[in-house]
């Protein structure tokens, strides 16, 4: 039986075109696409595909890459809050930039630095790692259980547009991207989780503020 890992819902789903020969369903409660479980890359697979990245202070064009989310989120931080990057991969990046300019960030990461210090945080960066969640919706609880009322959760991730858009959209052929987001998806978690929207100016960035009476 299909389930949709963000809102469960178990009724209304359509099969959707993607770009390879992945299966994919589109939620029609929140707009969630997402690949069947039997596509999921395994950790070792995945392990391997996040080391060939080439992220890295020394990469200008991934530093700029990720200033896209740092920048729009700045003027709701301030340095002595504690921050985390939640998803950084093998070779942690934002916390660093964050660091240089004088802002409290720890790195998280599943596979590579599994271990989180602090059980609350003032603010948290998921920069491209949403796409990569096999059930975002036990994600999302986890995030939103570490952020502190008001705190920040600032997320990364390419959002799809239209059905036929997908069909050849180049976000969806990467394996380890499994789980896409529409606008509509956010507002939904907004509304689900208990978080304010607040603008980015970037489609790409979305800016949730965790509310004082979170009902997830
Ligand atoms: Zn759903």
């Amino acid at each position: 039986m299909v389930v949709c890992p963000i809102c469960s819902n178990r009724k209304s789903f359509n099969v959707i075109e993607g770009p390879d020969k992945r299966a994919y369903t589109k939620c029609n409660n929140c707009q969630l696409i997402f690949t069947g479980t039997c596509f999921h890359l395994s950790v070792n697979e995945e392990k391997k595909r996040y080391s060939e990245h080439k992220n890295g202070i020394e990469y200008p064009g991934y530093v700029e890459f990720l200033n896209q989310a740092i920048e729009p989120a700045l003027p709701h931080l301030s340095r002595n809050m504690n921050g985390l990057d939640f998803g950084c991969g093998p070779t942690p990046t934002l916390s660093v930039l964050l660091k240089k300019q004088g802002y409290k960030c720890d790195d998280y990461d599943p596979i590579f630095f599994p271990e989180i210090t602090k059980k609350v945080y003032d603010f948290i960066f998921a920069t491209e790692c949403f796409e990569h969640f096999f059930f975002p919706g036990k994600e999302l609880r986890k995030i939103h259980d570490m952020l502190r009322p008001q705190g920040f959760l600032i997320v990364m991730t390419e959002t799809w547009r239209t059905e036929e858009a997908f069909s050849s959209w180049y976000y969806a052929r990467d394996l380890t991207h499994v789980s896409f987001y529409h606008n509509r998806t956010f507002k939904f978690i907004a509304e689900k989780f208990g978080f304010i929207i607040h603008n980015s100016h970037n489609p790409r960035v979305v800016i949730l503020q965790k509310q004082n009476s979170g009902n997830h």
